[in-house]
């Protein structure tokens, strides 16, 4: 019987999975390198391998498409983009006039691209080199008269690869493929968010000694945790069954009360909305029983494109999402370019410590324009909608005012051109500088809310970069310095009449659900995948029982304390947890 083992890595798309592996074996075509004498034809043969991968990739697109997932669409726009990319071709045909063949000069052309992509320190930018890379193959195999092939394997199994490419993941044949493990890539992928979208569990990083299991390996993926147990014994298969079956049936019972509200026992109810960045994740939100938008990353948007929407455009994109929540709240991000989030035409500067720059509601120092056409656009868009605008980044009161008063202007602005405007708009801050969090009681008079972010308290807070696999394992947003900087926000936002959500991962974990209940969290916004599991969980808990528990756990020191006392809590209480 082969060995046990288990391999950690970074959870991409969320659930369980089990079964036999098939490993796939990227045919990596070798790259001819030969000199030429008509440079013109050689051209002339790139630009034909260029046309025909374009041509492919609209077919890809449009049968991505057809499925309803238009953003997962715009991946394979993005992909034809990068072939008509000036800077890449020019690269290719200045060494085939210097007598290298097209395959080879092609090839150098990608790879000194996909290099200078993976230099920069930002994980969506470096995960940008597998889309390159991905281009590459395919307008080699044209150029070298080679099919690609989808992934097809012959029984269900679960993908195990170096990295999947976009294309990889689009050419999955779904009804075998059970998940995909990887060995590299990063959980901001354009992969992990085609997974997710087709609601495979993945996980991404495992290192190379995924690479190394045998071909007739079993797996258990937990998409969840990132665990991946590599020849289980039979007992620990059928505790997985047991747990997968489980998960399966809390969940269908959780997503048929999930148009309920979430009240606890004792009578007090929170509003349960969705994190989206999207479409597609509003669809699912719909459908997932969503009171509301807790927070639209508007900056997803931005993405994959070649420039800046126009207001007109961005006003129609706002209009379309919108309408998903007739009647319901909906809370809008200004843009939060920077950190790990890069949108290339911009072209910001490159910093060494891009979390600790020119990020978020900073932008307002350089390109003030940018927040204003958004603010513009969504002032015009948000008539007839209960919006709410907010700002990321916050960490000074003199930010605040500014935003506030760059939206009076433009309201006036508005009006004075005679156009659309929402008149009644919340205003709120993020909460995720500790800065922001300290001063809350100050920062609370000039808001209607505020919403915690959890990702960013918890990396600021604890000084760890939340993109370094290394220092991970720091950071929890358990631990009771951050615990106490998120209850401070909701006392302050209290006692100034105002209402406080939370809108990072946290609010979407079931362990975080029972302290964030005690401590008097309003809204909780998450993943519109967890949002019936975090209604019905809420629907099982008293909240003056939590508020003791909340006041227990502030006085502990470390995250393994806190995370101790909430599960004795629930066990307590026979609250089972996904
Ligand atoms: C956060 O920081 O918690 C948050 C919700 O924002 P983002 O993850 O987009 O930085
Ligand atoms: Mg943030």
């Amino acid at each position: 019987m082969a060995e046990t083992h288990i391999l950690n890595g970074i959870p991409a798309a969320p659930g369980l999975a089990s079964g036999p592996i098939f490993k796939v074996q990227k045919q990596s075509l070798t790259i001819p390198h030969y000199t030429i004498t008509d440079p013109a034809a050689e051209k002339q043969r790139l630009k034909k391998a260029r046309a025909s991968a374009i041509e492919e990739l609209k077919g890809l697109r449009d049968a991505v498409k057809a499925q309803a997932k238009e953003k997962e669409a715009e991946i394979f726009d993005a992909h034809m983009m990068f072939l008509e990319d000036d800077s890449l071709v020019s690269l290719a045909e200045s060494d085939i006039e210097a007598g290298k063949n097209a395959e080879a000069a092609w090839m150098d052309a990608i790879e000194t691209i996909a290099q200078q992509l993976e230099a920069i320190p930002d994980a969506t930018l470096s995960a940008r080199a597998v889309d390159l890379r991905d281009v590459g193959q395919r307008v080699l195999g044209h150029l070298m008269g080679v099919q690609a092939h989808g992934i097809k394997p012959d029984r269900p199994a679960i993908i195990v690869s170096r990295d999947l490419t976009p294309s990889d993941t689009v050419s999955l044949e779904r009804a075998v493929t059970l998940g995909f493990v990887t060995a590299e890539g990063g959980p901001t992928s354009h992969t992990a968010i085609l997974a997710k979208a087709f609601g495979l569990p993945a996980v991404v990083g495992l290192g190379e000694e995924l690479l190394a299991i045998p071909e007739d390996a079993f797996l258990l993926v937990d998409g969840n945790t990132g665990a991946v147990i590599v020849n289980p014994d039979e007992k620990t298969k059928a505790a997985f069954a047991q747990k997968q079956a489980a998960s399966s049936k809390v969940f269908q019972a959780a997503l048929s009360a999930a148009f309920e509200p979430a009240v606890t026992r004792d009578g007090k109810s929170v509003e349960v909305v969705a994190n989206i960045g999207n479409e597609a994740d509003a669809h699912m939100a719909n459908q997932n029983g969503a009171e509301g938008v807790g927070l639209f990353r508007t900056e997803f948007l931005y993405l994959d494109r070649k420039a800046m929407p126009s207001e007109e455009e961005s006003i129609e994109t706002y209009r379309k999402i919108f309408a998903h929540f007739e009647g319901q709240p909906i809370v809008v991000r200004t843009l939060d370019i920077g950190g790990d989030k890069e949108i290339p035409y911009l072209d910001f500067p490159k910093e060494l410590n891009p979390f600790l720059g020119w990020r978020g509601v900073r932008m307002l120092h350089g390109r003030e324009d940018l927040l204003r056409t958004q603010v513009r656009a969504l002032l015009q868009a948000g008539v007839g909608v209960d919006l709410r605008i907010m700002v990321p980044m916050i960490a000074l009161q003199e930010e605040v005012d500014e935003m506030k008063s760059l939206i009076a202007h433009e309201k006036e602005n508005l009006r004075r051109e005679q156009k659309p405007v929402a008149e009644k708009v919340q205003f709120g801050i993020m909460v995720e500088v500790p800065s922001a969090a300290i001063l809350s009681d100050r920062l609370a008079r000039s808001i209607d809310f505020f919403s915690i972010g959890t990702n960013d308290l918890t990396q600021y807070t604890l000084a760890v970069d939340r993109t370094n696999a290394q220092v991970a394992h720091l950071a929890s947003t358990f631990n009771p310095a951050v615990l106490f900087l998120i209850q401070r926000t909701i006392d302050s936002a209290h006692a100034a009449d105002k209402w406080c959500g939370l809108c990072g991962e946290f609010a979407g974990e079931s362990l975080a659900v029972p302290i964030l209940l005690g401590m008097g969290l309003d809204e909780f916004s998450m993943s519109p995948a967890r949002i019936p599991l975090v209604k019905q969980l809420i629907r099982q808990l008293d909240s003056a029982e939590c508020r003791l528990l909340a006041d227990q756990v502030l006085a502990v020191s470390t995250a393994e304390e806190v995370k101790a006392l909430i599960k004795a809590f629930l066990s307590e209480r026979q609250v089972n947890l996904d």
